[in-house]
């Protein structure tokens, strides 16, 4: 097991390609796919020019599941790694059956036309991987990805038994531009605009778009305001975490991005309904998607650093414990590895080291799995050796 097909050549995309060929033990052939084949070969370019290392490129469109079947089925990959856009989950999932290749993500499927983030359309999955012996991985990015993996340490080295937990997001970097998004445009603003959502006392409760926030101060970055948002690990991570009685997700912004997101939102711009135009129909989102900074563009003048982890709260023998697990990643020096800001680092590293694990059968059980459903301890090993080292401090400061 040492062959990997990885599909999607964007930000998230390049890192993988990069983590990976720094690995040259685990991943011994790497093939690189995308629906644009010229930026497949402009990473397999700088790739081959750092590391030596020859990356065969492809175009497909993981829309289709026919196209990709007959790519997987030339390759002939163990374990493909889906860094393409949600939209495309269940298109890869379907064609890694029919081909019988372990699979894995970093974002959970998404209807094209509503703005819903649930597991239940890739859970619905388990019974056909578990039946054909393979393994599906679900979002082995940072959040979810590596929050879920230090719930999973909480509670089996930290916590006898988890009752609270809160996911903190901060991005303190800087990247120079009036108005842009870290990750694709469409699939953050997406999540962004959306209620809010947090689990507590066995059910979920709504809250307006951005509505409850309070200050937080993160360690490396100081100080700042952060939002309650819905996220998609809190879903596994309520029904997967012992004794969980409370998990919300929190991610910071500056006044500056939120009031251009009002603008937008205000003008129609964040509408994800067609529209008629000229003659033609546009989705406004994806018309505003063509306008922005590419995410991968930003590296170059990124200045600061992100703050990721998650407070949890719970008993440790008989004993009330706060514990803040977390990492900061610096952009400048992602951009110094990768060519790419942290964002797409910290999504990147996770997603190797997944596959690291799969490859390695460190984690290769056949079904559907959710991170906190492994080991935690051989990917919090990784984690520390693969560029995301990671600290546990008490906290003194709830989270009110
Ligand atoms: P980008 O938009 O930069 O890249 C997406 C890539 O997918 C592009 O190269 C695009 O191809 C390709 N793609 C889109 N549609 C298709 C298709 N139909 N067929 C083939 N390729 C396609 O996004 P990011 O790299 O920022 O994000 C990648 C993934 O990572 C997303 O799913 C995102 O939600 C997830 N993510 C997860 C995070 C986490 O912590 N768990 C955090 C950040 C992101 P092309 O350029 O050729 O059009």
């Amino acid at each position: 097991m040492d062959k990997v097909l990885i599909i999607g050549a964007g930000g998230v995309g390049k890192v993988v390609v990069h983590k990976c060929a720094q690995q040259k033990s685990v991943f011994k052939e790497i093939h690189l796919a995308s629906r644009t084949k010229s930026k497949c070969d402009a990473i397999s370019r700088e790739i081959k020019s750092r590391y030596g290392v020859d990356i065969p490129t492809y175009a497909v469109d993981a829309d289709k599941t026919a196209e990709l079947v007959a790519l997987i089925n030339k390759i002939k990959p163990d374990l493909l790694i889906n860094v393409a856009l949600p939209y495309q989950d269940l298109t890869i999932m379907d064609a890694c059956l029919e081909t019988g290749t372990h699979y894995l993500d970093t974002a959970n499927y998404e209807p094209l036309d509503e703005a819903k983030f649930e597991y239940k359309w890739q859970w619905a999955y388990q019974d056909r991987f578990k039946s054909k012996g393979l393994m599906a991985l679900l979002g082995s990015g940072f959040d979810p990805g590596v929050t879920n993996v230090y719930c999973a340490y909480g509670q089996k080295h930290l916590f006898d038994e988890i009752n609270k937990i809160d996911i903190v997001d901060c991005n303190g970097g800087d990247h120079g531009k009036a108005f842009a998004t870290n990750f694709n445009p469409e699939i953050n603003i997406r999540e962004v605009t959306a209620k809010g959502r947090y689990w507590a006392q066995g059910q979920w409760h709504e809250t307006n778009p951005l509505s409850v926030h309070q200050g937080f101060d993160f360690p490396a970055i100081g100080e700042r305001e952060m939002y309650l948002m819905y996220h998609e690990e809190m879903e596994s991570l309520a029904q997967n975490i012992k004794g969980l009685k409370q998990i919300r997700f929190w991610m910071t912004f500056g006044q500056e991005y939120l009031t251009h997101l009002r603008v937008l939102q205000n003008v129609g711009m964040t509408r994800i309904d067609e529209v008629e135009y000229e003659g033609q129909k546009i989705v406004p989102l994806k018309f505003l998607k063509a306008l922005l900074p590419d995410p991968g563009s930003l590296g170059q003048s990124y200045e600061g650093k992100t703050c990721i982890g998650c407070v949890m709260e719970g008993l440790k023998n008989g004993q009330s414990q706060r514990k803040f697990i977390y990492n900061i990643c610096d952009h400048a020096e992602s951009f110094k590895e990768t060519g790419s800001q942290a964002v797409s680092y910290t999504t990147g590293v996770p997603a190797m080291i997944g596959a690291k694990m799969m490859l390695q059968k460190k984690w290769m059980t056949p079904g559907v799995w959710n991170m906190e459903q492994m080991d935690p301890d051989p990917f919090m090993e990784a984690l520390n050796q693969d560029g995301l080292p990671w600290q546990v401090v008490e906290w003194n400061s709830s989270i009110t």
